[in-house]
């Protein structure tokens, strides 16, 4: 690890102002995945501004019907939060089905959304890799692909963002609140991160001197009709091969609005509008379910290593709605672990 100076901030300001003034500067909250990185060689800051002291902890209702919550909230305060198990049960599924329950009691809710991707080779800086050296190559492209997307990447890159609670976020249509130097702004979920395009270096659309303050959840939970399923190499403490969040309200057997969005396939949780809309007005049965996850891996693409994922996330896809139709998860072993953990 390199040598780096160490600041702690106060105030939402105040680490703004530090951003801005040393760019090579990093945030640092829980740091499951940055001390990680700087022990890899692969992050370089030159100075850590610890803002686990920002007023940025709380879980507030908003005057929408909604529920904020705070940037340095940990994964484990919001998935067992009465009002997010309440009301975004889909949302506390999904972070409970990730990581362990150590790294969720560090990590925060910023920080999950800022995470880098696990690939091998991003990890690895004896290898080429365009995301952590650009213009230096893609060791994934033509080479240990499992894991990789088959969605949305690149020539360049394709790699997966590795968040499970990113993937419901989007299917809940979540809002992300920043704070820089230039004021506030918010950011629609599905445009918070990035495709890679030929900027595989760059994960999604938060300024360099911007803080993540607080994640908005709209009104609609969906807690009636939701699945959040995870297949994955191992029942825990893995990442997501293929993740489905289904949210749905429903009216009788016809599907009123359908929300879903996929983990582990790409650069950033995939949501297909289009086919959502198709399920809207249609009845909850199997052939439009089949139709939906056709629609959803259109135009997917396998590199050798990865190609089951194709087949895998279109039969997730019925699955996790079926699911959430009937609310029958007796055969989800995520289930059974995290209804048994100790609060
Ligand atoms: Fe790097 Fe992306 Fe290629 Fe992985 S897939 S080696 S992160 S450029």
């Amino acid at each position: 690890m390199r040598p780096f100076s160490y600041t702690r901030a106060h105030d939402v300001g105040a680490a703004v102002a530090a951003l801005s003034q040393e760019r090579t500067a990093h945030l640092i909250a829980g740091g499951t995945n940055l001390i990680d990185l700087m022990k890899e060689d692969v992050e370089r800051p030159t100075r850590l501004i610890d803002i686990n002291r920002l007023d940025l902890k709380a879980i507030e209702d908003t005057p929408d019907g909604g529920l904020r919550l705070g940037a340095l909230c940990t994964n484990a305060q919001t998935a067992y939060d009465e009002r997010v198990r309440g009301r975004y049960p889909l949302l506390s599924k999904a972070i409970l089905a990730g990581a362990s329950p150590q790294l969720r009691n560090m990590a925060t809710n910023g920080g999950n959304l800022l995470q880098r991707t696990r690939c091998y080779y991003f990890y690895d800086v004896a290898t080429p890799c365009n995301k952590r050296e650009p213009g230096s190559g893609c060791g994934a492209l033509n080479g240990v692909n499992r894991i990789h997307a088959i969605l949305g990447a690149s020539e360049h890159c394709i790699a997966v963002h590795p968040s499970d609670m990113c993937v419901a976020l989007a299917a809940l249509d979540a809002v992300v609140q920043v704070e820089g130097p230039r004021g506030k702004r918010a950011i629609a979920f599905a445009d918070f991160h990035r495709l890679p395009g030929d900027t595989p270096h760059i994960d999604n659309d938060l300024a360099g001197d911007e803080i993540v303050t607080a994640i908005d959840l709209p009104p609609q939970g969906y807690p009636a009709h939701y699945a959040y399923l995870k297949l994955r190499d191992r029942t825990s403490y893995a990442f997501a091969l293929v993740s489905v969040a289904a949210a749905l309200e429903m009216d009788g057997s016809t599907i009123r609005r359908a929300r879903i969005a996929l983990g582990g396939v790409a650069h950033k949780p995939w949501r297909v509008p289009e086919a959502e809309a198709r399920l809207e007005g249609s009845p909850a049965d199997p052939e439009n379910f089949r139709k939906a996850a056709q629609a959803y891996v259109h135009g997917a693409r396998g590199r050798g290593g990865n190609t089951f994922k194709i087949e895998l996330a279109t039969r997730a896809i019925q699955r996790a709605l079926v699911q959430a139709v009937t609310m029958d998860t007796r055969d989800d072993p995520q289930l059974h672990r995290t209804t048994t953990e100790p609060r």
